[in-house]
């Protein structure tokens, strides 16, 4: 008898990665590898908007894996990962972002292609094992595939996604996939009432920059007018943010996604490496980054080298 293994995405979840798990633990139970979808966050409006449109329950909270089986999804990092994962087995990973620092201690099974979601690749994996996606499953993965790709805008949207969305509109009975998406990023740009540090850790990331922690939050919203009477507010937090993590910058991208581009806040020791990074003058703290909306291809890499540089 083989024991159960946990899929999970990463830390503070996406819609990606609950999709993903969900969708991936189905197809893995069909297959005979017995699966369990996990996560380790809070479900954001947006993910449970998709849940509740296709009648999912959210996976299991689960934050202690040590002595289990984990199949790892959207991300190989560790700052992202389960606290306990070295006490883990990681028996497999699917991702779409740059190879992180996860490692295994037994051979594993590794999907990671790049393209604009995790669950495109997914569908691949449905394809390679010959396994039917029922409907509500291939709803989901449409709309975490939208979600990543802002709707095919990203510079990260590849012919794959695009391919995969038309056919799992197909398998799901989903006529207007782009209406679909509008619908799901108004639920994302309804800010209002919500706690500045629920806004700001929405769509967070640490990531290492040679030895120095840097934390990346994004809001993507169809209106950048949402902010205009919380900016401050915002600004404050991640000040306060990075001074609790001990990190040497936070930046919260405000994304546009009818303009196409990110006014990106920046509370940093030294500001003059993020303006280097990207080419810019910053005033108090802010910037607007034209064509900017992926943090993965157009907001980490440029940062990365330039913190190589200091
Ligand atoms: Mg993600
Ligand atoms: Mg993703
Ligand atoms: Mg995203």
């Amino acid at each position: 008898m083989s024991m159960s293994m946990y899929v999970v995405g990463h830390k503070i979840p996406d819609s990606d990665s609950i999709c993903g798990a969900i969708a991936l633990a189905y197809l893995k139970n069909q297959i005979n590898e017995p699966a369990i979808p996990t996560r380790l966050g809070e479900v954001s409006p947006e993910t449970q908007f998709i849940l509740d449109k296709f009648g999912f329950e959210a996976p299991e909270l689960k934050l202690s894996y040590a002595g289990e089986d984990v199949y790892i999804v959207d991300h190989t990092e560790k700052t992202q990962a389960p606290d306990d994962i070295d006490e883990a087995r990681v028996v497999g990973v699917v991702d779409h972002h740059k190879l992180g620092d996860l490692t295994s201690s037994t051979p594993l099974e590794c999907w990671i292609r790049p393209v604009g979601c995790s669950n495109t690749i997914i569908k691949m994996m449905y394809d390679f094992y010959n396994v039917e996606i029922p409907k509500d499953i291939a709803g989901i993965m449409l709309c975490a595939i939208l979600s990543d790709t802002v709707i095919f805008k990203s510079p990260t949207c590849t012919t794959a996604d695009i391919k995969c969305v038309e056919a799992l509109a197909e398998i799901a009975g989903i006529e207007d996939f782009k209406e679909l998406g509008m619908e799901m990023f108004k639920v994302k740009s309804a800010v209002e009432g919500t706690p500045v540090r629920d806004l700001v850790m929405r769509d967070f990331k640490d990531f290492n920059m040679n030895g120095k922690l840097v934390g990346i939050g994004q809001l993507e919203v169809i209106d950048l007018a949402v902010f205009d009477e919380i900016k401050a507010d915002l600004e404050a937090d991640i000040a306060k943010l990075k001074e609790e993590g001990g990190r040497h910058s936070v930046l919260l991208l405000l994304t546009d996604i009818m303009k196409e581009g990110s006014e990106m806040l920046i509370a940093s020791d030294d500001v003059s490496v993020i303006e280097a990074a990207y080419d810019v003058k910053s005033e108090d703290g802010r910037v607007w980054l034209d064509g900017v909306l992926s943090r993965k291809k157009q907001v980490v890499p440029p940062l990365q080298d330039a913190f190589a540089k200091i």
